[in-house]
């Protein structure tokens, strides 16, 4: 795959199209290798873009796929995992951004995976993204890819023993989600949140948008709710968020409590980009 000013040109020739990219960042596809965060819960994504792969006795969820032609990278470590791409059975998304969503076209065509999303994002996986109220307007940003499941607050995702509750937090995307599910070690049970951190794009206008008129109460009502959750691990759409490269140089091997007590790192996080909002929404 190559990434140009603006534009990725997919690798594989049969899917060779041009698609717009609104940004990229080198960490987004700088390899970090797979390894297993606790229980049945593995991370299977890049450096910096956060893809989760939750292994059950009837297949695998994969939450988030990297930017498009992230799918060979996907494959790659989900097998040196020891588990088979073909076995992935549900397709999420924390939302539809081209550096989350990129490869759920390829994805499901290789698998044949069930894709869910938050219903307020549908319609951007199915038309590329260029219904989007912040990046639209110019085209593609991936392969349109077909929704089959559109998710709402607090639905549950199950297989294989799995449950996996939406959170809807919207305000990055219209649909954005959260993730919350526990998973199990021989220890003990872990209670994990996958946090999509609100964000706000410079581009996002407050209090309202043309493009999308709530906004503004809707960051306001994901930053109300976000510090409400309780957890052991906390994980999110960006390593670079939940600090992984720095709970990684401390743990080698199997070592889920790396990842727990995150908590005062959570709420401080939460706090910054509530102090944006507030700041943003003052600026009016
Ligand atoms: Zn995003």
């Amino acid at each position: 795959m190559l990434v140009l000013t603006g534009l990725i040109l997919t690798g594989n020739p049969a899917s060779a199209q041009k698609l717009y990219a609104p940004n990229f960042n080198k960490a987004w596809i700088q390899d970090q290798g797979p390894f297993r965060i606790a229980g049945n819960l593995y991370y299977v994504g890049s450096y910096d873009l956060a893809c989760y792969l939750i292994t059950t006795p009837k297949g695998h969820i994969l939450i988030n796929t990297g930017i498009p032609g992230s799918d060979t990278m996907l494959r790659r470590h989900v097998e040196a995992l020891g588990f088979k791409f073909a076995d992935i059975r549900i397709l999420l998304a924390t939302h539809a951004h081209f550096d989350h969503v990129g490869a759920m076209a390829a994805v499901k065509q290789a698998t044949g995976a069930q894709l869910m999303i938050e219903e307020k994002d549908a319609p951007l996986l199915e038309d590329g993204g260029n219904s989007d109220f912040d990046f639209g307007g110019h085209g593609r940003m991936w392969v349109p890819v077909t929704v089959d499941r559109r998710l709402q607050d607090k639905d549950i995702v199950e297989l294989g023993g799995m449950r996996i509750t939406v959170l809807h937090h919207p305000g990055h995307t219209k649909g954005a989600s959260s993730f919350l599910f526990q998973v199990k070690d021989d220890t003990r049970t872990y209670r994990v949140l996958i946090a999509n951190m609100p964000t706000i794009l410079s581009e996002t206008k407050f209090p309202s948008m043309p493009t999308y008129p709530r906004v503004g109460r809707d960051y306001g009502y994901t930053l109300d709710t976000m510090p409400r959750i309780s957890f052991d691990i906390w994980l999110s759409s960006h390593a670079g968020q939940f600090d992984l490269q720095k709970k990684l140089s401390r743990a080698k091997g199997y070592h889920p409590e790396a990842f727990m007590n995150s908590r005062p790192a959570y709420d401080s996080a939460i706090h910054t980009l509530r102090e944006g909002y507030l700041k943003k929404m003052r600026a009016l």
